[in-house]
């Protein structure tokens, strides 16, 4: 059941760890960093330094949030070492690199791709399916087909070195997926623009951005858990899940076990809790508790952590446990932070 008594306990820490700024002290949610009118990116995890550096130079040169967050999440996209996102995505049980992306705009457009081979950057697709289609998502080889037309390049997206991971695997078959809880690889704050990815078994690159005329954009890409059934699809590409942006509110997107994201519809609901008035990590905290209430003990397979902005450009997160980071990037700082989490 729900421990009150714990979630209080468990806010109070979170805020009482938090670095303070000028800024942020004159703010009436002290675990928030404010930057207001000024562009902004935030993304999830340590890669997602190179991601927002990526999206600042549409940001910082006065372009728009969309064409930022589409920029930055073709970076771990295109990342050889980076087995959770794009080309050398680790595949699916039976070999296959599936990759999952949507976007959304500052008007409410949204696309989506699902299950997509043989396409490097799905985030681009998904773009297209939003400008291009009336519809909103398309799926494996549709999703394909519509790539291939609209010019993209079919290529075999399994390196050798996710093959070998995957033959490894295949020894023993035995489809647990793993979570990854921590990011181990985490150890430079400010200054690395080039941090090593650890071996982690998935993460997802979620980036939001404000950009000077105060308008915000997402996009949300991953190769999904490593090994998962065929056909599996995480939150990462759901609208509402993985991703959501409401222009007049903020934006939110996720990283962790996408089944337990999806069942809440957690990004929507962290926008939600946005607009009845919550700071973006107390509104991140609020949906985490949403999962905590159906899975109240510590597992050693379950993390999820929640990302959000909103309109004013203040920022946060929340995890269930601890080891999420994600990195911010804005006039003032480059920053990767540490997430407060619900368990320890
Ligand atoms: N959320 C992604 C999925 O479930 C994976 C991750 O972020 O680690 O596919």
């Amino acid at each position: 059941m729900f421990n009150r008594r714990k979630f209080l306990q468990s806010s109070l820490l979170s805020s009482a760890g938090l670095v303070f700024t000028k800024k942020n002290l004159a703010n009436n949610h002290p675990s928030n960093k404010i930057i207001t009118n000024d562009p902004i990116v935030i993304s999830t995890w340590s890669f997602g330094k190179a991601a927002n550096d990526e999206a600042w130079k549409t940001l910082g040169t006065g372009g728009r949030a969309l064409d930022a967050v589409e920029a930055g999440a073709k970076i771990p996209e295109a990342d050889m070492n980076n087995h959770s996102v794009g080309r050398a995505g680790y595949p699916d049980r039976d070999g296959h690199v599936t990759l999952d992306a949507c976007i959304m705009d500052e008007n409410g457009g949204c696309g989506s791709v699902m299950c997509l081979e043989h396409i490097a950057h799905p985030i681009s697709v998904a773009r297209l399916v939003m400008e291009k289609t009336p519809h909103v998502v398309l799926v494996g080889d549709g999703a394909l087909q519509f790539a291939l037309a609209n010019g993209f390049k079919k290529e075999e997206l399994l390196t050798p070195e996710s093959e070998k991971a995957w033959k490894e695997w295949l020894k023993e078959s035995n489809y647990k997926p793993v979570i990854n809880i921590e990011e181990k690889s985490y150890g430079n704050k400010t200054t690395a623009s080039n941090i090593p990815v650890g071996p982690n078994n998935h993460d997802t690159i979620g980036i939001i951005a404000m950009d000077t005329k105060g308008n915000l954009s997402g996009a949300c890409t991953t190769s999904g858990m490593a090994f998962k059934m065929r056909g599996r699809v995480g939150d990462s590409p759901i609208v509402g899940a993985g991703l959501f942006v409401d222009n007049e509110i903020g934006a939110a997107t996720s990283t962790g076990l996408g089944e337990e994201v999806i069942r809440i519809v957690g990004s929507h609901l962290v926008v939600e809790y946005m607009r009845q008035g919550l700071s973006p990590e107390d509104a991140c905290k609020k949906t985490v508790e949403r999962i905590i209430k159906r899975n109240p003990q510590k597992r050693d397979d379950l993390q999820v952590g929640f990302l959000a902005l909103n309109k004013k450009g203040e920022f946060g997160a929340f995890a269930i446990q601890k080891g999420f980071v994600y990195s911010v990037k804005n006039n003032n700082e480059e920053k990767i932070y540490s997430s407060p989490s619900w368990f320890d």
